[in-house]
């Protein structure tokens, strides 16, 4: 990867610019906690955040409500967490979901979140989930605040 000082709040608002969402979707920005200078990767972020945010819109076909936040985990590490109001996941696929072509949807490709994790761990960082069928799904991108390259 290639770190530079990246501010990743205008990062996710330059791609949900670019994403086509539904007006149907409701969504809701809480990334007041990122530093503005964050040491990143911000073409690789991009790729990470554009497919979580393609698979929450296609995951609420009848609306719902997306919410993009951040959290620092003291010390070491910031999260940024993409939830929806899904359909959630089943929990047979949770173990599947992130090997590459894994996919559920008549025309899915399973690329976009092997791909995710891949670059997320080559930022020292990882991608987690939680999910309840039904309820929604939240995607976790856990970054390590001072870049520690593998
Ligand atoms: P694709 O989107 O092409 O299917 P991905 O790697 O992006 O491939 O996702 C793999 C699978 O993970 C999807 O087919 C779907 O079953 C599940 N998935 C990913 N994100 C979500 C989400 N936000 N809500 C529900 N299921 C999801
Ligand atoms: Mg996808």
């Amino acid at each position: 990867p290639c770190f530079q000082k990246t501010d990743i709040s205008s990062l996710i608002q330059e791609i949900l610019a670019q994403t086509s969402v539904p007006k149907t979707i409701e969504v809701i920005i809480r990334t007041d906690d990122i530093p503005t200078d964050f040491q990143a990767d911000a073409d690789h972020l991009s790729q990470i955040f554009r497919n979580l945010i393609r698979n929450a819109v296609q995951a609420m076909p009848e609306g719902g409500k997306l919410i993009i936040g951040s959290e620092i985990q003291s010390p070491d590490w910031m999260i940024i967490f993409f939830t929806d109001t899904g359909e959630g996941i089943a929990e047979e696929h949770l173990d599947k979901i992130f090997e590459p072509l894994f996919t559920t949807k008549s025309r899915g490709t399973g690329i976009g979140l092997s791909l995710s994790k891949s670059l997320a761990e080559g930022h020292g960082g990882d991608i987690e989930v939680r999910s309840e069928v039904g309820k929604g799904s939240t995607f976790m991108v856990k970054l390590p605040l001072e870049k520690k390259i593998k």
